[in-house]
This record gives C-alpha cells, structure tokens and sequence, in this order.
C-alpha cells in the first residue's frame, strides 16, 4: 500500500498536506501519487472527490480519481509546465466538501436500505450499490417474497423510523479473521490492495466497507424510497436523500 488513505479517517476533513511519490501518464490522462490522501478513489459504486492540489504557486484541478494497484492516482486536468518537478515536494491538497458530504449520505442510505433488508433474513440479500446522485439504487440477489407495494411502505417507514432515532454511523478496521467474525454478508471478493474496515449502524448488521459515511443519520434528515424493480432473480431499490416530492 503506497498511499495512505487518510480518507478511511475522517469524512469532514477536507483540506490536508501530502508528499508526491510520482508523477504518471495513462489512457485517462495525467497524475499524481501522493504519500497519503484525503481523496475518496471512485470505486464500490461510490463517485470520486474533486478538489485541488496545490504546490507553491502551481494549482491542479482535480477531476478524477482512481485506485491502481495500492496506489491512489489524481488526475490533473491540465499539466501544468513544473509537472515533471513535483516528486517529492510537499502538496495542500483541497477536496470539495459539498459534493463529498452528498456523496457520503447518498452512500450510508445505501447502507441504510441494505441493512434493514438484509436484516429481515427474506428472499433477498443486498449485493451492491450504486451511490451516484443520478439514479441512485441498492442491488439485491433475489426477489421479494410478497406484495412490492407493501414492502415499500414497510421499507419507508423503518427506514424514518431509524433517522428518527439517529444512531451514530461506527467503523472499524479489521483484519480479514475479525471481518468474517462480525460480517454476515461478506462479498464473494473483497479488494486484496486496501485496508480493511466495517462499518456499523445500530442494530443492523456490520457489513465490510472502504467508502465514506456521515456520522450520524440525523444528517440524512430523509431516505426516501422511489421504487422497487425486480428482473432475472434480482432486485433494484432505487432512492434519493430528502423528502419524496
Ligand atoms: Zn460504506
């Protein structure tokens, strides 16, 4: 693990430094690898942060990141002319909060709705999300037992019942023994080049993740549930944070 991925640490930190390791060129364009970072790599149906890296007077817009391998890489939208000088100076690094904080809920949501699912023991079993702003949905393998319409409104009013409540948003990181102690639902692959971690709402069951969670689902306000679409014995939960409407 090249990077260190500070990211794992605290949500709200959105303004850091960083040594750059190497610079790099690729088929998506120019990056950066850095010692460690506050910037969320997309991936587990998450988006990638944007923001900015600064060093001395040069300021790269950050428009993509990506995880290759243990390392961390921050595309530039532009290299600018020191490019090639950057190894081994010291970085600011800026993310963008807002779109951080979004992504961040859209994802616990996703959590949300898996976990009060996969709580019931039912015909379905979450198996991915995807946490885009546009079209947001939890997957799951499997098809509902009885009336959609019906677990629908089961759904939403579990789903208010536990912001209504607001329990901390926990994670832990774990070694791969202690991982198959507290998970239940484990994916068939877990990622071989990252750290570990859990994360735990409540009483729901803890499932392993590398994403970024808000603290609290009092900062979610409102999930709700848009619609239910089952095809070829698997499921489609599709929500928005807010209130329907
Ligand atoms: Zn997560």
């Amino acid at each position: 693990m090249n990077t260190n991925l500070k990211y794992l640490d605290d949500t709200y930190a959105n303004t850091d430094e960083a040594v750059v390791l190497r610079i790099g060129r690729d088929d998506r364009g120019s990056y950066i690898v850095l010692n460690q970072t506050i910037f969320y790599p997309q991936g587990g149906g998450q988006p990638a942060d944007t923001g900015f890296v600064q060093s001395g007077q040069t300021v790269m817009n950050i428009s993509f990141v990506g995880f290759s391998d243990g390392e961390v890489l921050h595309y530039v939208d532009e290299e600018p002319p020191v490019f090639d000088m950057l190894v081994g100076r010291l970085c600011e690094l800026s993310v963008d909060l807002p779109r951080r904080l979004e992504h961040a809920k859209l994802h616990t949501s996703g959590h949300l709705i898996a976990g009060i699912i996969d709580k019931q023991k039912g015909s379905m079993r979450a198996v991915k999300g995807f946490h885009f702003p546009e079209g947001s949905y939890v997957e799951f393998e499997g098809k509902p037992e009885g009336d959609t319409d019906a677990l629908l409104v089961d759904l939403q009013a579990r789903i208010d019942s536990l912001i209504g409540e607001s329990p901390r948003v926990l994670t832990s990181m774990v070694t791969h023994s202690e991982l198959k102690q507290h998970c239940l639902n484990i994916p068939s692959q877990l990622p071989q080049d990252k750290p570990l971690r859990i994360v735990t709402i409540d009483s729901l069951d803890s499932v392993p993740c590398g994403g970024t969670h808000v603290a609290s689902l009092a900062e979610l306000e409102a999930v709700s549930v848009l619609k239910i679409k089952s095809k070829k014995g698997c499921t489609k939960i599709s929500y928005r944070v807010g209130k329907e409407g």
